[in-house]
Formats: structure tokens, sequence, C-alpha cells
């Protein structure tokens, strides 16, 4: 039977839910890169991949077998469908001004970065159309509010995992 997992939209934090805290930790087993991608994406620290239980960090796995109290056995589904169930079990309600604040490859807090330092890193275009862009310190990838990010956004909002904006 499939139960909805969040409901669309929440103004107001629910008795017993947490709002998002940017340390909030999640590692997760080798099976699951795309799940990490997509919480990294909302913001959360997405350790990946993992092999084993740490304090004070969710293990997020497939590994039925597992038992601890800090695991989270995700079923076989899409990334956004485990990123739901993830969300409703830990009462975590992702904060939207966290959107894209994490490197998707480092899982680093980016920076913004001052328009002028990146002429000539992005295309032209990108470049003329954005005004805000930030850095990863790690990797040195940059970020901006383009089509692609407001596509992604739209997704999440659609699958009811971001309030709508
Ligand atoms: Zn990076």
């Amino acid at each position: 039977m499939q139960v909805p997992l969040m409901s669309p939209k929440r103004e107001t934090e629910l008795p017993g839910e947490k709002t998002h805290d940017p340390d909030e930790g999640f590692d997760l087993d080798g099976m699951l890169g795309s799940l990490a991608k997509w919480l990294r994406i909302l913001g959360f620290d997405a350790r990946f991949p993992c092999k084993k239980v740490a304090q004070d960090r969710y293990f997020v796995t497939t590994n039925r077998k597992l038992k601890n109290p800090q695991v989270i056995k995700v079923r076989n589904a899409s990334p956004i469908e485990q990123l739901k169930q993830i969300l409703d079990q830990t009462g975590i309600v992702p904060n939207s001004n966290l959107f894209l604040s994490r490197c998707l490859s480092c899982n680093v807090p980016v920076r913004e970065i001052a328009k002028h330092r990146i002429k000539g890193r992005v295309p032209d275009s990108v470049f003329s159309r954005n005004s805000i862009f930030h850095e990863c310190p790690s990797c040195g990838k940059l970020y901006w509010e383009g089509t692609h990010a407001s596509r992604i956004k739209r997704r999440l909002e659609e699958s009811g995992v971001l309030a709508k904006t």
C-alpha cells in the first residue's frame, strides 16, 4: 500500500517535527549514491559511501539486517521516494534556504564568490544572466541558480519534499 509520506506544504513546525539543522548528518551505504546527491542538493551533510554506523549520525542503508536506532532502512525505490522516507522517519523538514548550499561532489558547504572573480570560468550567457555565484572551497566547482537549479527545485516542490516558495 502506498502511504503519502509528507504533506506537500508545512508552514509551521508541528509537534515532534524538527527543522533542518545544517549539521544533521547522514551516512549512506555504497548503494545509495543518487540519494546522497539529493540530500546534498537539499543542503544536508551526506557522506557517501560509508560502511558502518558512526556516532551521532544517521546511517542510511538498504541492508535489512542492520539493527540500530540510528539506522534508517530505505526501501528499494527511486531516490526521491527514499528521500521522502528519510524525512518522514526522522521528522526533519528541509530548509529551502539551504537548497544548493553544499557541493554535490565534495559534500562541503559552498561559499559565495564575488561575480568579478568568476569571469571566464562560466559561459558568458551564465555570467550575464546571474548575479549570485557560489564556489566549493574544496574542488572549485561553481554553483548558481540557473535553469537547471530551478528545474531541480521544482521537482522537489512537486514531489512534496520542499515547501513551495
Ligand atoms: Zn566540491
